[in-house]
């Protein structure tokens, strides 16, 4: 069997067992332990594999949980989470409309669906179509400029009569934040 095969091999047992032990895989193999090293280095420097405290495992399963902002890391678990359907059929997920609609800005060629909840139902609407309250005298305790969801303008305009802000629609709103991140600098905080 050649390295490349071996390596192809332990990668697919990865796959379907998540970690392993070098010993278990220099027994499977029929080859010294040394060997499994050497067939492993590569793909540990490509970072295909990372080692454990007790093997190797699939970089995968160390990836960053899901339920972290692909735009700021901060938690995704609240009702103001904001989905980004993508070609491939993958799933970005951020905290908030503000980097939801930030982070489309980056990758609006890749999306296909953006999928936000209305503030006040917690309903799922899309994102292009929904209305945007920016700046409400209502701390949520995420990004800044705060942006907040809305299925239809007559309820944005409600909330926006007890916690003023700006209304926008899809594109204005992704000018807004995308100008004031500039002028500030940074969304970390
Ligand atoms: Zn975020
Ligand atoms: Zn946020």
């Amino acid at each position: 069997m050649l390295p490349i095969d071996r390596q192809q091999q332990i990668l697919n047992w990865l796959k379907e067992e998540g970690t392993l032990r070098v010993s278990d895989i220099s027994s499977r193999l029929e080859v010294s332990e040394m060997t499994v090293y050497r067939d492993l280095k590569p793909l540990m420097d490509t970072n295909k594999i990372k080692k454990t405290s007790n093997g190797i495992s699939t970089m995968e399963s160390h990836s960053l949980p899901s339920d972290s902002c692909i735009y700021c890391l901060k938690s995704t678990t609240s009702r103001r989470s904001v989905q980004l359907v993508k070609k491939d059929h993958t799933i970005e997920q951020t905290c908030c409309p503000h980097c939801g609609l930030l982070r489309y800005e980056d990758i609006k060629e890749d999306v296909v669906q953006i999928l936000c909840r209305d503030f006040l139902t917690d309903m799922t609407i899309s994102g292009k179509t929904a209305t945007y309250l920016i700046d409400a005298d209502l701390n949520l305790n995420c990004c800044q400029p705060q942006v907040i969801a809305f299925d239809s303008r007559k309820q944005g305009e409600q909330f926006q009569t007890g916690f003023r802000g700006k209304l926008h629609n899809f594109q204005q709103a992704i000018s807004v934040i995308s100008r004031d991140m500039q002028e500030s600098g940074c969304c970390q905080d």
